[in-house]
């Protein structure tokens, strides 16, 4: 700081005049942002920019990460052209879409390489995570816990700005959800274009408890809530202040999406009361942010999510499909005791044909095909019954009976689908009983006719 007291003035006009052969060493610039209504202001800007950088001797990266310009909508001087500005003797390339901090904005403000950036990543990292873990050992809670802090931490960077995508909240969350869905088809083995036939039971048997396009909900309702405690200086806070009525504008949006998830949503002034947060320290703000998610975003959101799984499963129980007679179990959390068990890979196959087999009522075997699962086979290859599902396997073929014996024992004679197919069970034992049951049956059925299981 000492360049801007008056004695250092001097010292500054010194430096300056002989920069030319006291910085004999050139530095780069870091990453630098315009926001400019007109070329002839760009083109004045790189000009200051450029004279800088050849006096104190900065340079800007060349090439591939060399000035590119973004023009979003019509130029007001459309006269001018890119043709004739230059940075540090670069000519800044006309690009259709930029990264900024990581977020990709397009020239069209449609948002869509943010949506698909946001997707891929979802859907890969996750994939790659259900994989790795798989593999050294760990079972479905740790994976569940690392994929909500580590995956959808890292995927859903910058996803706030999606409140202002071009198709929509309701597009976006679908297709947010629907990357979710994939990655709790691979937990369960299930490939990506063989359909469950159910989002929810999926996320149930996963205990992905919070779907995508809440979390996204849930940082666009906080990141609005930042923004307002800014100080009234802060650029960024000018700026909203000078948008927030416009109709198009992201402050807009967003409300608009908080109140499409509740109309009970309160912006953090009408929860706290006030409306000028100048006065408050930075813990405080803190304080008082945390205050909002504990009692007002995430109670709202939480009772969505409930909801909506409540909602879709009471469906499915009406439909007959799944055992999902004893909802709140499906729909707790897994335990911490639970969250790093060993699974090895026999008892992760046996689990993931149980719960397949829970949610599509099938032999969870794939078909050729590998769209659908084999629901009914004409003839049974080992007794000779005519048209036969998992109900004959799990409960009548007499080929079977080896598999049935133990669960026969512990329930004492019974072995009937729905109970042998329902979450809660008396013991570990004859849950793992009931898991085996399903698994061995479908497993022999799947050698017999030389197919997959999931
Ligand atoms: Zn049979």
């Amino acid at each position: 700081m000492w360049l801007w007291h008056s004695a250092g003035v001097d010292k500054v006009s010194y430096v300056e005049s002989t920069a030319q052969s006291f910085m004999p060493y050139q530095q780069f610039v870091d990453d630098g942002f315009l926001l400019c209504l007109h070329w002839n202001d760009l083109s004045c800007a790189n000009q200051v920019i450029t004279e800088a950088c050849h006096l104190w001797r900065h340079k800007f990266a060349g090439g591939r990460k060399g000035p590119r310009v973004l023009q979003v909508g019509p130029m007001c001087d459309s006269q001018m052209s890119p043709q004739n500005i230059t940075l540090c003797g670069e000519q800044p390339v006309k690009v259709e879409q930029v990264k900024v901090l990581g977020t990709i904005i397009d020239d069209q403000l449609t948002l869509e390489a943010q949506l698909c950036a946001v997707l891929s990543t979802l859907q890969s990292e996750g994939i790659r995570l259900v994989t790795g873990m798989t593999a050294a050992g760990f079972g479905l809670p740790a994976i569940a816990s690392q994929f909500s802090t580590r995956v959808v931490a890292k995927a859903m960077h910058g996803c706030e700005l999606l409140a202002s995508h071009v198709d929509g909240f309701t597009k976006v969350s679908s297709r947010l959800n629907h990357a979710h869905y994939i990655v709790a088809k691979a937990c369960l083995g299930v490939p990506p274009t063989t359909s469950l036939g159910s989002y929810v039971a999926a996320f149930a048997e996963c205990r992905f408890l919070t779907r995508a396009s809440t979390i996204l909900a849930q940082r666009v309702v906080m990141t609005r809530a930042r923004l307002a405690l800014l100080p009234r200086s802060h650029p960024t806070r000018v700026a909203v202040r000078a948008a927030q009525h416009l109709p198009a504008s992201w402050w807009q949006h967003a409300r608009v999406l908080m109140l499409s998830i509740s109309s009970e949503f309160s912006e953090i002034w009408e929860f706290a009361g006030a409306s000028d947060f100048d006065n408050l320290t930075k813990q405080e703000k803190t304080k008082l942010l945390q205050a909002y998610l504990n009692s007002c975003v995430t109670p709202l959101l939480r009772l969505l999510e409930e909801q909506w799984f409540q909602q879709q499963l009471q469906h499915m129980i009406s439909e007959a499909i799944v055992p999902y007679n004893h909802l709140d179990h499906v729909l707790l959390p897994w335990q911490p005791n639970e969250r790093w068990q060993t699974w090895p890979p026999t008892f992760w196959n046996m689990v993931r044909i149980w719960k397949v087999a829970r949610i599509v009522c099938a032999l969870p075997i794939l078909t050729h095909e590998g769209s659908k699962f084999l629901s009914l086979l004409a003839t049974c290859p080992f007794c000779g019954d005519v048209v036969v599902g998992i109900r004959h396997f799990v409960e009548q073929c007499v080929h079977m009976q080896d598999i049935r014996s133990s669960v026969f024992r512990l329930m004492g004679g019974s072995c009937e689908l729905s109970m042998i197919l329902c979450q809660s069970s008396a013991s570990v034992e004859i849950f793992t009983a009931k898991v085996k049951l399903v698994a061995g049956a479908t497993s022999r059925v799947a050698q017999y006719l030389q197919l997959d299981t999931v």
